[in-house]
């Protein structure tokens, strides 16, 4: 089905981006994790990471117009990132 096809390249666009921005902040912050806790680096962590689902999610409704198939994969990935923030906030290591 050429929908599902989609929905799925989507998401691997997707996860392409977060992994980049993970990669990113992760980058960033190891040498400053490393002696001291951050609760801040974690917060702005999370808040980057909303941010670029808010971006991608943006540009998919730019580029795919707001139809039913894509408002329930987007539900999805707000799931997916409340869910790894979740995992994220229980290990504090950030
Ligand atoms: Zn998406
Ligand atoms: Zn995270």
């Amino acid at each position: 089905m050429v929908v599902r096809r989609l929905s799925q390249s989507l998401i691997v666009a997707f996860l392409a981006v977060a992994f980049v921005a993970l990669a990113g902040v992760t980058g960033g912050s190891v040498a400053k994790a490393q002696g001291r806790f951050h609760d801040h680096n974690q917060n702005q962590h999370q808040r980057r990471e909303r941010e670029t689902l808010r971006r991608h999610q943006q540009r998919e409704r730019r580029l795919n117009g707001n139809s039913r198939e894509l408002r329930h994969h987007q539900q999805h990935e707000r799931e997916d990132l409340r869910r790894h923030q979740r995992f994220e906030s229980r290990r504090r290591r950030y």
